[in-house]
């Protein structure tokens, strides 16, 4: 048989600011999710995409405001995701860049594809263009005139522009939908992304040249260039092949893509129309992230002066800490407020106080009593079941990218190991070294099952932890904050 493949992809940021709190959850979700799968598919059998979307007006009129070539401010700011990525442990398997010839090639033959299938044809078009979007808005798209977005007023524009037949796969993709409702999650948006597809119009997909030259241009028309979201959007396939090794591209795609809220549109509509147009399968999940709030649960903002920076946050508390927070204290598809007080009562009590101490009291009294542990042969039948249990629970959550549900099942087996200590009082005189050497044995068992279910979430600590655990060393891995 076969083995299972899992490909996982973020979205590209946009290189033209500092990662921000938000880019923090994708990539931490999607590097949880792959460390996951990794270890229970095999390291070869997962692929991992993270990288950046460097064309458009907006990169442009910034790398003239810092006064550097525009070359030189993506290759800057793409070294700052990079950077970031290694601060926090995201261990991708490979790092896009939208600026990269490899990808202009691609990107290029997708566009050729979508027109010999007869999707892309040019018309004239006057509309209302927001420079902040870098795209035509639709008149009920604006509030009180203005870009709802950016709060500025559209410049009504005309231009002769290549479009995308949308409209043509709108069918296709609500029999998607109909058929797969589970692609989607969390499923209550379902009903929001059908309208999205039911609504959406040709979408134009080319700018003129003259008015943006850093972009990919057009085959065969020269005075045009690829529309930014197209181009970056072809990412997710060009990266496994696409256009260049159709048999690497077929055992992993279709693949799994995390996104914001504010991305549904483009990962589950106008992408999967490019998709279809190519003849290529539609992606095998959607997954959508929430938003993370500011601690007055309001949507961050700098005139609110509730942004929370990962890098301040890191900086306060260290990468492992905030991940955990970001992993298992912020919901995985719905809106989270981020609040501190909650970062460090969530640590203090599943890390420092379930977990860390429950490993430094199983690792000190096998110590001080002289007795087995890590024999997993002798770990008793209804302790083992108990623990299986729960390790299917956990199980089932992280099949289901349920990232925040399996860190609470985890944190309930290390509490339930807790209660078992405390009930079985190991440390008592009285008791006799064989049962001494059972309970510190069952022990041993489920703090092993609990590291190895944290690693996806903590990786250096579960890793120190099952090290301490095997050479039976004192270790204090969570202090308290
Ligand atoms: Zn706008």
């Amino acid at each position: 048989m076969e083995k299972e493949k899992l490909y996982i992809t973020t979205t590209l940021p946009y290189v033209n600011a500092e990662p921000h709190i938000g880019h923090a959850l994708e990539f931490v979700q999607a590097d949880a999710i792959s460390r996951y799968f990794r270890k229970k598919l095999g390291e070869e059998n997962v692929f991992f995409n993270v990288g950046t979307d460097e064309h458009g007006q907006k990169i442009l009129d910034k790398s003239k405001k810092e006064g550097i070539t525009v070359q030189e401010f993506v290759d800057k700011y793409a070294q700052r995701f990079k950077d970031f990525c290694e601060l926090f442990f995201v261990k991708y398997d490979h790092f896009y860049r939208t600026s990269d010839p490899k990808h202009h090639k691609a990107a290029r033959e997708f566009w050729r594809r979508c027109e010999e299938n007869g999707d892309i044809y040019k018309k004239k078009y006057r509309g209302l263009y927001c420079v902040g979007c870098e795209r035509f808005l639709l008149e009920k798209e604006l509030v009180d005139g203005k870009c709802p977005d950016h709060g500025i007023e559209p410049e009504i524009k005309e231009e002769e522009n290549y479009f995308f037949r949308l409209t043509k796969y709108r069918d296709t993709l609500l029999k998607w939908l109909e058929e797969k409702p589970d692609v989607l999650k969390p499923r209550r948006k379902l009903d929001e992304l059908k309208t999205i597809i039911r609504e959406a119009e040709d979408i134009s997909i080319s700018r003129l040249k003259e008015n943006l030259p850093w972009g990919i241009e057009v085959p065969n028309d020269p005075d045009q260039v690829l529309y930014v979201w197209f181009d970056a959007l072809t990412n997710y396939v060009n990266v496994i092949g696409f256009g260049e090794d159709e048999e690497k591209l077929n055992s992993w795609w279709p693949g799994i893509q995390l996104f914001g809220p504010d991305n549904v549109r483009f990962q589950g509509s106008i992408w999967q129309g490019m998709l279809a147009s190519v003849g290529l399968p539609q992606s095998k999940r959607l997954l959508e992230h929430g938003m993370i709030l500011g601690p007055d649960g309001r949507k961050m903002s700098k005139t609110l002066g509730n942004v929370i920076s990962p890098f301040d946050q890191e900086a306060k508390f260290g990468a492992e800490v905030v991940r955990f927070y970001l992993l298992t204290g912020i919901a995985t598809f719905a809106d989270s407020a981020y609040k501190e007080e909650e970062l460090k009562n969530m640590y203090n009590s599943r890390l420092a106080n379930n977990f860390g101490n429950l490993l430094n009291r199983t690792i000190h009294l096998a110590n001080s009593k002289k007795v087995e542990i890590n024999n997993v042969k002798a770990v008793e039948k209804s302790f083992k079941e108990k623990v299986d249990r729960l390790e299917q629970d956990i199980k089932k959550f992280y099949d289901e990218y349920e990232i925040a549900l399996a860190g609470e099942k985890i944190d309930e087996l290390a509490d339930w190991g807790n209660k078992y200590i405390t009930e079985k009082e190991p440390w008592e005189e009285s008791k006799k070294k064989e049962e001494v050497e059972t309970i510190l044995n069952n022990l041993s068992y489920l703090l092993h099952v609990v590291s190895e279910f944290y690693e996806p979430i903590i990786p250096l600590s579960a890793i120190k932890a099952r090290k301490a655990l095997e050479k039976r060393e004192k270790i204090i891995l969570f202090e308290k904050i």
